[in-house]
C-alpha cells in the first residue's frame, strides 16, 4: 500500500514540502494530503502594506489549490494530534464536519501564534499582526480613530486618538510602524480637522536596539531612519501591561493611547503545545538537523514551530526565507525514509536578511558583512519580495498596486464600520455603538 504522508500547515513551509514531493514523489509511491485552515498561504513580507492600505487584501494570497495539483487539500483546523496512535483529528472551517486522518509520515507545519506572555490588559486591548484578519482589521481601526479625532473636541481623547503605539522591534514592528508613517503621510489631508503634526507613531522595544536579531547596524539604521521621519522609537523599554488609557512601560511613563499593535513574541499553536515532546525555543518542536522529531520515526517538523539545529550549533532561524528552503530538503528526507536511504541534514547559509522602513528607504544586511541602506535597499526589498510571491498573477496585481500607489493616495475607506452597523442595528433604531472601540 502507498504511504500516507500528512502535512499540516499551508504556509511558507508546508507549501514548500508538498511542492517538493509532488514533484518527486514516484506515481503510487505515497499520497499526500496538506490540511490548513486557510485555502491560501499568506507572504507575510508584505502584509505590513496591507495594515497600511498600500496593497490590495487578495493580493499578498495564494489559493493553495492553485499551488498543489498531486496533493489532496483538507480546508481543517487540527484539533489534535495522536502520535502514538498515528493519527490527526481535523474539523472542517465551513462546514464543522470532523474526521481522523491516518498518517505513515507526518510533517508539522504549523508556524506560531501571537504571544503576550500573559501581561495584563494586552489580550483584551491589542491587535496582533500576524494574520491577514489582524491587517485588514489595524487598517479599519486605524481609519476609525481618524474619523474619531476628526469630530472629538476633549483634547486628552483626541490624543489618545492619534497616538500609534506599536510593540516589538523585530520585522514586523519595524516595517508596520514605518509604512502607517506613510499611510498617515498620504491620507491625512483628507482629515481637515487633524493637524497632521498632532498624529503620533511610537515603537516601542524592550530591548538595546531594533531588530535585534539581524546583522549589526541594520537595527541601529532603521532606529535613525524611522525617527527621522517623526517615529519615536523607545528602545529599553519593557511593556508592564495595558489598562483601558493606554500601555504601561515597566518603570516608565504610561503611553494614553487607543491603539496597540502587538508584535513582540510567538509562541507554538496549542495544538504543538499539547505534543508530549521535546521542545525548544519558545516551545517549537526540537527536531534533528535532517527535521526527524527525536524518537517518533516518521515524525518531522519544519518552519516556525520547530527548533532546527544548524550546523554552527545555532537554531535555523524563524523566517519565511528560512521556511521555504527547508520544506524541499525535509521532503526529500521523507522520500529517503520511504526509499530506505540515508537522510540529510540541512545546511542552509542565509544570504542576507532586509527589512522596509517605508518612505522608499529600507535596509539590508548581506552576507553578515555588507549593509546597504536607503532607497537602494528598499527597491533591492521590493524586487527580491516580488519575485518570490507565489503566481505570476499576484506578482503583477502587487506590481501594479505599487504603481498606482506612487501616483495615487492611500485609500481611506472603513469598511468594517458598515458590515458590523448593519448586523448590530438595534430594533429601536438606536444608534449601534462605534464600531471602532470595542476592537482595543
Ligand atoms: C508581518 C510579518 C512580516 C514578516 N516579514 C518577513 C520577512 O520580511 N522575511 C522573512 O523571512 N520572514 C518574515 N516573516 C516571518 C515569516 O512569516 C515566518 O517565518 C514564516 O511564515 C514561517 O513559515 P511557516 O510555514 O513555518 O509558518 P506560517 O507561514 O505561519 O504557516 C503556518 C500555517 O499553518 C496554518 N495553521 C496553523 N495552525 C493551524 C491549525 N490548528 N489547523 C490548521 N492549520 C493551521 C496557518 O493557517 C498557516 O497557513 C514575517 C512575519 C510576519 C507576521
Amino acid at each position: 500500500m502507498a504511504s500516507r504522508i500528512l502535512i499540516l500547515g499551508g504556509g511558507f513551509a508546508g507549501i514548500a514540502a508538498a511542492r517538493r514531493l509532488e514533484k518527486s514523489l514516484r506515481a503510487d509511491e505515497a499520497t499526500v494530503t496538506l490540511v490548513s485552515r486557510e485555502n491560501y498561504s499568506l507572504f507575510t513580507p508584505m502584509l505590513p502594506e496591507i495594515g497600511s492600505g498600500n496593497l490590495e487584501t487578495r493580493h499578498v494570497v495564494t489559493p493553495i489549490r492553485a499551488q498543489l495539483s498531486r496533493t489532496t487539500f483538507v480546508l481543517g483546523n487540527v484539533r489534535a494530534i495522536d502520535l502514538a496512535a498515528k493519527t490527526v483529528d481535523v474539523e472542517h472551517v465551513i462546514a464543522r464536519s470532523k474526521q481522523t486522518l491516518e498518517y505513515d509520515q507526518l510533517v508539522i507545519a504549523l508556524g506560531s501564534v501571537n504571544s503576550t506572555f500573559g501581561l495584563p490588559g494586552i489580550d483584551e486591548r491589542s491587535i496582533p499582526y500576524k494574520t491577514l484578519e489582524d491587517a485588514d482589521r489595524l487598517r479599519n481601526h486605524v481609519i476609525a480613530m481618524l474619523e474619531m479625532a476628526a469630530v472629538t473636541t476633549d483634547p486628552d481623547e483626541r490624543r489618545r486618538l492619534l497616538r500609534f503605539v506599536f510593540v516589538g522591534g523585530g520585522f514586523t514592528g519595524v516595517e508596520a510602524a514605518g509604512e502607517m508613517a506613510d499611510f498617515f503621510r498620504s491620507s491625512i489631508h483628507f482629515y481637515p480637522t487633524i493637524d497632521p503634526l498632532d498624529v503620533e507613531v511610537y515603537l516601542v522595544e524592550g530591548g538595546k536596539k531594533l531588530l535585534p536579531d539581524l546583522q549589526a547596524g541594520m537595527g541601529e539604521y532603521s532606529a535613525r531612519a524611522l525617527s527621522r521621519r517623526g517615529i519615536r522609537v523607545m528602545t529599553e523599554s519593557l511593556v508592564a501591561g495595558a489598562d483601558d488609557d493606554g500601555l504601561q512601560i515597566k518603570d516608565g511613563p504610561k503611553i494614553e493611547t487607543r491603539t496597540i499593535v502587538w508584535s513582540a513574541g510567538v509562541k507554538p499553536s496549542p495544538v504543538v503545545a499539547a505534543l508530549p515532546i521535546g521542545t525548544g525555543r519558545g516551545g517549537s518542536i526540537i527536531t534533528n538537523a535532517d527535521f526527524s522529531v527525536p524518537n517518533y520515526p516518521g515524525v518531522w517538523a519544519l518552519g516556525d514551530c520547530a527548533s532546527i539545529p544548524a550546523p554552527d550549533g545555532s537554531k535555523v532561524a524563524a523566517t519565511a526565507q528560512h521556511a521555504i528552503r527547508e520544506g524541499p530538503v525535509l521532503a526529500d528526507n521523507v522520500l529517503a525514509t520511504l526509499r530506505g536511504v540515508p537522510t540529510k541534514a540541512f545546511d542552509y547559509r542565509s544570504l542576507g536578511m532586509m527589512a522596509s522602513l517605508g518612505a522608499r528607504r529600507g535596509v539590508a544586511g548581506l552576507q553578515g558583512k555588507f549593509l546597504l541602506t536607503g532607497f537602494p535597499a528598499w527597491v533591492l526589498w521590493r524586487t527580491y519580495y516580488l519575485l518570490r510571491l507565489p503566481g505570476l498573477d499576484r506578482r503583477a496585481r502587487v506590481a501594479f498596486d505599487w504603481t498606482l500607489g506612487l501616483i495615487f493616495p492611500r485609500d481611506i475607506a472603513e469598511l468594517r464600520v458598515y458590515a458590523h452597523a448593519a448586523s448590530t442595528q438595534t430594533p429601536g433604531g438606536a444608534e449601534p455603538a462605534p464600531a471602532a472601540l470595542d476592537t482595543l
